[in-house]
């Protein structure tokens, strides 16, 4: 580490993203920077400087600045049995959190769903979504626009150009909306095993570049909130963004009484009063009781984009007698995760979905992230069960009190 360029980064003679440049290696750059920002601000950064993974590819894909890292704990949950269309067998789930009472929550869920013969998990549509709006000469232009990106002419063209962009990625719809004289492309995409934000981006610009030529329309925004990525909206509730995807189990009357403390009519009436009257009363699109708290300690854990909570906080949770067992499933409309590319390379992150047999691309490819999704699916499908079973037993305050302070 040179004193000199450290000196020059705390005083400002250089700017702290020059500390790459003055560098030998990735490393010692962040090494420098992280040493400047303790004098800067008279705090000491030791834990920060404490990470596993490779700065040489991470400060160059995944981050900018970089002066070290924060630690997460990572717990295990499972195995949890799943009998999806692409997971297959017993799941070890690792779930990143700092939420006492939650690894704790999910294994028992897990217990529930093996004791009661596994889970059913499906992934029923797979489209990343993205969606470009542009302002056109007047509603005439606007609405040729929106009728000509329906002809299979247009359409097959812009699928060719999209495919000049990627290997992977294939334009699968596009839905036009008009307002007023804008008109909003929603382009869905599949994207394989990539969760796709950049990959979609990326095509999108060059479908957009054609149109501008051949429509007397200008491009707005690439983005336009219609997409809709990480903010709350109707939109990926009805027409499913990333991976769609349902979780289903049959409880046993049995079970429920004896690992839950609970009845199948209880955990019924707990869900339709909180996660139905409940969440419509308050006009949410979460009808469920915590999936984020498994889908954000998952993303985590596995590298995903920790801002793609928001729509994964979208699931509807459905509880119903089945004769006299609980049948249970949550349905995730707006599942959105890859397992390549994004943060899925990381040393710790890649681990996690070594764990889960899902690690880079599958074979076919496509097929690793609709196996991560189910398990995804699968282990918030648990910690509903666990949840609303603690509800309708009354010992939430209990197992907080016990796990959680
Ligand atoms: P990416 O890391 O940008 O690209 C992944 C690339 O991996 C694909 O483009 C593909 O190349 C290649 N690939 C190799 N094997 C593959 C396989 N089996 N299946 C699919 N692709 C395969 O990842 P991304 O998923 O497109 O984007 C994720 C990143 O976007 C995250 O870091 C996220 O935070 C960020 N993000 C971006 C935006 C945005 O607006 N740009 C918005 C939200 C999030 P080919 O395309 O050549 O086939």
């Amino acid at each position: 580490m040179s004193e000199d360029i450290v000196k020059k980064l705390a005083s400002g003679e250089l700017k702290l993203h020059q500390a790459d440049e003055n560098a030998s290696t990735r490393r010692e750059a962040v090494d420098m920077r992280r040493e400047a920002v303790e004098r800067i601000t008279g705090t000491d950064l030791s834990s920060i400087g404490k990470y596993s993974y490779d700065p040489e590819v991470v400060t160059r894909k995944n981050i900018e600045n970089a002066i070290g890292a924060v630690q997460i704990p990572l717990g295990i949950a499972g195995p949890i049995a799943i009998n999806g269309e692409y997971a297959k067998g017993d799941f070890y789930l690792p779930l990143a959190t700092t939420e006492g009472a939650l690894v704790a929550s999910v294994n028992r869920g897990c217990s529930v769903c093996r004791a009661s013969g596994g889970v059913a998990a499906a992934v029923l549509q797979d489209e990343m979504t993205r969606a470009p709006v542009v302002k056109a000469k007047n509603l005439k232009e606007a609405r040729r626009l929106a009728e000509a990106v329906k002809t299979p002419e247009l359409f097959a063209e812009m699928r060719a150009i999209a495919g000049t962009t990627t290997k992977h990625g294939e334009l699968l719809r596009v839905d036009p909306y008009v307002v007023g004289r804008s008109v909003f492309l929603r382009l869905a995409f599949d994207t394989k095993d990539a969760m796709g934000m950049n990959m979609v981006t990326i095509a999108s610009d060059a479908i957009m570049r054609s149109l501008e030529k051949k429509f007397d329309v200008k491009l707005v925004a690439l983005s336009s909130n219609m997409c809709t990525d990480k903010k709350p909206a109707a939109i990926n509730v009805i027409e499913g963004r990333g991976r769609t995807t349902v979780a289903e189990v049959i409880v046993p009357r049995k079970i429920i009484v004896e690992k839950l403390r609970a009845t199948p009519e209880d955990m019924c009436d707990v869900n339709y009063r909180k996660n139905f009257l409940g969440s419509a009363r308050a006009v949410s699109f979460g009808f469920n009781a915590q999936v984020a708290n498994i889908v954000a300690a998952m993303y985590i854990a596995c590298g995903q984009d920790p801002a793609h909570v928001v729509e994964g906080s979208n699931a509807i949770t459905s509880a119903e007698m089945d004769g006299e067992d609980l049948h249970f499933s949550v349905s995730f409309p707006s599942l959105p995760l890859g397992t390549v590319g994004g943060g899925t390379g990381l040393a710790t992150q890649s681990e996690c979905l070594s764990l889960l047999g899902v690690r880079g691309g599958g074979n076919p490819p496509g097929s690793n992230a609709r196996k991560f999704a189910e398990i995804v699916a699968s282990a918030g499908l648990a910690g509903e069960l666990s949840l609303l079973g603690a509800l309708a037993s009354q010992d939430l305050a209990k197992a907080h009190a016990k796990y959680g302070r």
